[in-house]
């Protein structure tokens, strides 16, 4: 049973009940209310809009049509830096319409566009039900589900798009539509992976999954034995025998000397290995055996509750300055981990927080024809590379550093990215298949022939 209505009622009201929900740049709250949860980026709209409900969203599009407005709906600004500029653009911010909703029995979970992870992982674990959420506590479950959502529990279940059973959302032309399997199939299978350039979603129906505890935490070494650690990771990660049920992730992890860190490791530098187990702990421990037998200084695994695993990856739970980038990694042999090791870890010529090679396969490297835009992922790993950026002094070597890791792993690159992981520009054909990527591109044209929606990895609406 869907935990939607039946019916989506018209939008009932002009355009007024945005009275006092449209900050311009005259207002003093203009500074805090175009700010990103990536402080590193200057989004300067024509204006922000604060919409409280799906029938202010649909006068919001209004609003900007009528003005000659594009524009780009946002739920954090986690990846606001490839929006680029925002002249004659109203930036539309999610964040007061939030609410969670778990239909228990169902195993499904409605979600108000402005959420973030956290409410829905809390939310599914009061009824013993878990969602596919990624590493950080406070992304945006829309932007995060909209890119494809690559969980920790993905291996075993694939990417959160594919686990969407409804959409509502605001069309270009300010229809309020609900897109699922029977309405609006094209629609449905666009924002299943295809990015935000279809409309303003106002709400998302997902799949929960009867998961209560993982056996999961971290193993942490010195920085200095980075290349032992890493190999011993990768023999893992490419063994015949390897379930599943098992997600690793390894990375140089430099963290920074600042109080939200806890003591013990603020301020020091790390190789580590997170692991996160469905299932017999006594299973994981046999796999994670050779990296224990390396003796960590730290050993964090044990089995948690699931929302545990929201904070085990440590990533900022607030906005931070940063600058970062991902490549996907088509195959890993020895010679790339001694490339990896060389750019990124003990010796590498910038510090950058985090340098991360996710292990993927599974399920997530399985296509079916009931999946959306992006189907699976065709490549191995994923990397992702960032470090903060507290003064603009620092932007420049930390892209540089970040370059530096891509180019130093480009000769093991995929033939596509990741649109999630790509917080700069990057040619939209590379993150679907050639066939995926022409039908987004008719469907593009078909629901926004003006470009009236932005995202920030946009399809082409012309040419
Ligand atoms: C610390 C950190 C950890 C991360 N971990 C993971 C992870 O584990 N797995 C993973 O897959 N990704 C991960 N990501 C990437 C993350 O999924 C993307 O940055 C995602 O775009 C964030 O969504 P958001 O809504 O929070 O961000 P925003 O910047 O607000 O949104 C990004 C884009 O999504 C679209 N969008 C957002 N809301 C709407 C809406 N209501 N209607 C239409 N379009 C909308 C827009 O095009 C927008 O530009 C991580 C990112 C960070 C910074």
């Amino acid at each position: 049973m869907s935990v939607y209505p039946a019916t989506i009622d018209p939008p009932r009201r002009p355009a007024s009940v945005l009275a006092g929900k449209v900050v311009t740049r005259e207002h003093a709250r203009f500074d805090e209310a175009r700010r990103a949860w990536n402080l590193a980026v200057d989004q300067q709209p024509a204006a922000v809009v604060f919409p409280e409900s799906a029938e202010d969203v649909v006068a919001a599009v209004q609003y900007a049509r009528g003005h000659g407005l594009r524009i780009a709906p946002q739920g954090t600004g986690h990846n606001a830096g490839p929006l680029g500029s925002l002249d004659n653009t109203l930036l539309l911010r999610t964040d007061r319409i939030r609410g969670v909703h778990v239909d228990a029995k169902a195993w499904l979970a409605r979600v108000e566009a402005g959420s973030v992870w956290l409410e829905v992982v809390e939310a599914a674990a009061q009824h013993g039900l878990a969602a596919l959420a990624g590493s950080s506590p406070d992304v945006g479950v829309v932007g995060y589900t909209l890119g494809g959502g690559m969980s920790f529990l993905s291996r075993k279940y694939g990417l959160c798009a594919n686990a969407v059973r409804a959409i509502e959302l605001v069309t270009a032309d300010g229809r309020l539509v609900r897109a699922d399997r029977d309405n609006e199939p094209d629609l449905f299978w666009a924002l299943r992976g295809g990015g935000g350039s279809f409309g303003v979603v106002t709400a998302i129906e997902l799949q929960l999954l009867p998961i209560e505890h993982a056996y999961a935490g971290v193993l942490f070494y010195p920085i200095e034995r980075g290349s032992e650690v890493l190999h011993a990771w990768r023999e893992l990660t490419q063994s015949d025998a390897l379930p599943d049920e098992l997600t690793t992730i390894a990375r140089f992890l430099r963290l920074p000397p600042i109080p939200d860190i806890p003591e013990e490791l603020r301020g020091k530098s790390f190789v580590t290995v997170d692991a996160y187990h469905l299932g017999d702990p006594g299973e994981a421990d046999e796999l994670l055996a050779p990296l224990r037998a390396l003796g960590p200084i730290n050993d964090t695994i044990a089995t948690v509750p699931v929302p545990a695993l929201s904070h085990l990856h440590m990533d900022p739970e607030q906005p931070v300055p940063a600058a970062g980038d991902g490549l996907m990694i088509a195959e890993l042999p020895t010679r790339a981990v001694d490339a990896f090791v060389e750019v990124a870890g003990q010796n590498a010529k910038f510090p950058l927080v985090t340098v991360e090679l996710r292990h993927l396969q599974g399920a997530l490297g399985r296509p079916h024809h009931s999946h959306g835009a992006l189907s699976s992922i065709e490549a191995q790993y994923a990397l992702f590379a960032a470090g903060m950026v507290p003064v603009p002094e620092l932007e420049a070597p930390v892209r540089a550093q970040v370059h530096a890791v891509k180019m130093a792993m480009a000769p093991w690159a995929a033939s596509h990215m990741y649109l999630n992981f790509a917080e700069t520009q990057h040619d939209p054909a590379r993150f679907w298949t050639e066939q995926a990527y022409h039908r987004l591109r008719r469907i593009k044209r078909a629901v926004d022939p003006d470009d009236v929606i932005r995202s920030n990895h946009p399809i082409p609406a012309v040419g």
